[in-house]
């Protein structure tokens, strides 16, 4: 792993938004959602991050390319290049490279353009094409992502749920990116079309080099896809391996109570499921020691007062585990 090219270091990436007390009264409390992550991505590979519903995935994708105005610490360097720290100016170049899909394509697409203008505006905003080579250039990324021409003249309101999805994907390569952030791309389409925008993405890598980070909330979503996997609770990573490695031989009690939940696909064999109590907490109400410990089915005593680290047990290269039960 180490003699792979990283495109992405993340570093000790901590993210946190100001918010104030229900009814908006009184002073804003600092709200940390990201809470000291560390990972790499290497170039032409696709990392799979995974985790339930507000344990901060997104906010993570979101922090990486400058979406939104959270307060950010940390280091994110980008083929080595530190980015934190880098003016609007400098940024805006590294950025056209560094581009999102998002689960719900229609929210990030203009009502009011057809599918030719708003790929004409982003093909003209970043001075890559304009007139006849646009045009030519729009048929080459609707092809690319498996839509007909004709639907050039089309608006997204006419597109099936799976068809801009291929849109948002045509969007997001008509800057000829390197690394794309996919949020939950396929959360909101019906099994069938997930394969197909999965397999899609899958080709798109292979013809054109690019780099994943894929964002979902189910292990099942992201097998196909990705090389290595992490695992994110409450704003921090608690397991990270080759996907291979992981789904086989899960180590955390989270990741061996998500990879429980999906169903077998072979009929007549049952799975014995890993229930956990309660749901994850807020990031308001982070438990002590290990946040996990409250749902637990392996908690021990001293689970609630020793935090444990992401680190690579021994015997386990490459993979890494953040759980008391693997320290010695
Ligand atoms: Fe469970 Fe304790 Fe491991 Fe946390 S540290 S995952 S509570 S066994």
């Amino acid at each position: 792993m180490g003699e792979q090219e990283r495109i992405l270091s993340v570093r000790d990436l901590r993210v946190q938004f100001s918010q104030k007390k229900r009814g908006g009264l009184g002073r804003a409390i600092p709200v940390r959602v990201v809470n000291g992550i560390s990972f790499d991505v290497y170039r032409g590979e696709t990392l799979g991050l995974v985790g339930e519903s507000g344990c901060g995935k997104t906010t993570l994708g979101r922090a990486i390319i400058r979406l939104g105005s959270p307060s950010v610490s940390g280091s994110i360097a980008y083929n080595g290049r530190e980015i934190t720290s880098l003016g609007n100016r400098s940024f805006r170049a590294i950025r056209r490279e560094m581009q999102m899909i998002f689960q719900d394509p229609f929210g990030s697409l203009n009502p009011r353009l057809t599918t030719g203008q708003m790929l004409g505006e982003v093909l003209s905003v970043h001075g890559i094409a304009r007139g006849k080579a646009s045009r030519k250039r729009i048929d080459e990324l609707l092809a690319l992502v498996g839509l007909s021409r004709d639907y050039c003249n089309r608006y997204p309101h006419e597109f099936s749920g799976g068809q801009r999805q291929r849109l948002g994907i045509a969007r997001a390569l008509a800057v000829n990116p390197k690394f794309i952030i996919c949020d939950e791309p396929v959360s909101a389409l019906d099994v069938s079309i997930q394969s197909q925008i999965i397999n899609l993405l899958k080709d798109l890598q292979s013809g054109l080099g690019l780099t994943y980070l894929f964002i979902a909330h189910d292990l099942s979503v992201v097998e196909h896809i990705s090389r290595r996997v992490a695992v994110m609770y409450l704003g921090k990573i608690v397991e990270l391996a080759d996907g291979s490695e992981l789904y086989a031989n899960p180590k955390h009690p989270y990741t061996k109570a998500l990879l429980s939940a999906i169903p077998n696909p072979e009929p007549g064999v049952k799975k014995e499921r890993i229930l956990l109590n309660g749901d994850q907490p807020g990031p308001l109400n982070i438990p002590t020691g290990c946040s996990f410990h409250p749902r637990c089915p392996f908690a021990m005593p001293e689970c609630s007062r020793s935090e444990p680290v992401l680190k690579e047990p021994a015997g386990s290269a490459g993979h890494f585990v953040s759980c008391l039960l693997y320290e010695e």
